[in-house]
């Protein structure tokens, strides 16, 4: 069965050939390291994430990249904020990014490489565009005359320049507004992050990384390039005139973008202060998995909206789908295996999928065994985690009282164990008896 993705550059959903057959090529714009991911981030590496398990799922094999920026203006100046290089900086960021992924069953990517690992490469690129005229010395550094470019603008679909003019500061001896730096030369506020290149000491601009990083890593034209919406422009427009031009080759096959992260229903941002990453969702007691099952639940393609409440509710509905997988598996149902595999290959529709799940969840005919496997089957896509020994995050207090609870209920002292639940009560959760033990969940409202 064909994967079809919607495909940003035609505006169309589009079946996914790749140039070798069963091999697919993927590359996906990483973060900047200089601070935690947000939700809005996880999303799009959810949904990364999601992209490459459907294509195996589809029986294709996939080499995945995703790149890590650090060096740039905001890794210089939080370097310099917390007295570290960027180097440490990056590596600690890096370190968390990693947990989070881990945290939320996220496939790790073939490669990750860093910017400053190919800065010899970028060096290359850019004096080829300068020996074939695409690009020019200015006084503050080397620049991309778009002017040079074909079809610039053609992903972002930006009529004519007018949103560019506008969007860009002048410099006053770039040759247009719209030019973009290849090259930054060193300042004083660079604080020593430089590189020495044959068109002057500096450092690179954010777009050349990723163009070096993903001809270096996956050849000069990739199958599937990835981002959040609001890299389409200007960086995956400027990556695409880049590569291009230097390598006279198309880049990227498909473009696939996923939809902001709202948060009770406004932007993110640090100006709004409403940032929430990975970590608040842990300390307020909730299992990374709720969060991912939370994003599947929205196509990556619509704006999603998040509040605690629908954490909550999704929470408790992956606790209770995680009630149908039992210790015994059996056989996967072919009939909704099928169904399956065309909801994914369908533009990742994640939430037909789930809905799918919840029907052989549901369903009266399907053995308890055969559910289990099904579901399983399913989770090599969802990849929420789903097993019998599904543990969701219980902060610590919680699990104190109710040890404590059930030392209570073992000496029969009844008026303890019933003070002991009122407290897990009052801090959110449920306690209920079953003849496995006590089982803890968050209170329902
Ligand atoms: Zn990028």
């Amino acid at each position: 069965m064909d994967v079809t993705l919607f495909n940003t550059m035609t505006r169309s959903i589009e079946p996914l050939v790749p140039q070798n057959k069963q091999d697919v090529r993927m590359y996906h714009c990483g973060p900047t390291v200089y601070d935690f991911a947000h939700i809005g981030n996880l999303r799009a590496f959810i949904i990364n994430d999601i992209l490459r398990r459907a294509l195996e799922y589809a029986g294709l094999d996939v080499k995945q990249v995703m790149n890590i920026t650090d060096v740039d203006d905001k890794m210089i100046a939080r370097a310099a904020e917390e007295g570290v290089s960027i180097h440490t900086l990056a590596r600690e960021y890096t370190n968390f990014l990693l947990a989070d992924f881990k945290a939320l069953n996220i496939l790790i990517p073939h490669k990750i490489p860093h910017a400053t690992e190919h800065i010899g490469g970028m060096i290359v690129m850019i004096e080829k565009l300068l020996r074939d005229g695409f690009a020019y010395k200015a006084s503050d550094g080397i620049y991309f005359e778009v002017a040079k470019a074909k079809n610039y603008g053609a992903l972002a679909h930006l009529d004519l320049y007018a949103e560019i003019e506008s969007r860009i500061e002048a410099v006053q001896d770039k040759k247009s507004p719209r030019d973009f730096a290849l090259w930054k030369f060193e300042t004083p506020e660079d604080g020593g992050v430089a590189y020495d290149a044959s068109f002057g000491r500096g450092r690179p601009g954010w777009h050349i990384e990723c163009s070096e990083m993903a001809r270096d890593t996956l050849g000069e034209t990739i199958d599937i390039h990835t981002g959040g919406v609001d890299l389409i422009f200007p960086h995956h427009t400027n990556e695409i005139a880049q590569s291009e031009a230097v390598n006279g080759k198309l880049f990227a096959r498909m473009w696939v973008h996923t939809e902001f992260m709202m948060i009770d229903g406004q932007k993110m941002s640090k100006s709004l202060g409403n940032i929430i990453t990975l970590k608040s969702i842990i300390e307020r007691g909730f299992s990374p998995f709720a969060f991912r099952y939370f994003v599947l639940g929205a196509h990556y393609r619509s704006k999603q909206n998040f509040t605690w409440e629908a954490l909550e509710g999704a929470e408790n509905a992956l606790r209770k789908l995680n009630d149908h997988i039992g210790e015994e598996i059996g056989r996967v149902d072919k009939d909704c295996q099928k169904r399956f595999a065309e909801f994914i290959a369908n533009d990742l529709d994640t939430p037909r999928a789930l809905a799918l799940a919840w029907e052989v969840a549901k369903n009266k005919t399907i053995s308890a065994a055969d559910k289990t496997a099904t579901l399983l089957d399913f989770d090599r896509v969802l990849g929420l985690g789903v097993s019998p020994r599904l543990e969701m995050t219980i902060p610590l207090e919680i699990r104190n009282l109710s040890t404590r609870r059930e030392e209570a209920r073992k000496n029969k002292d009844w008026a303890k164990s019933d003070k002991l639940r009122d407290e897990i009560n009052s801090l959110g959760w449920d306690i209920s008896d079953t003849d496995k033990g006590s089982k803890i969940s968050k209170l329902i409202n």
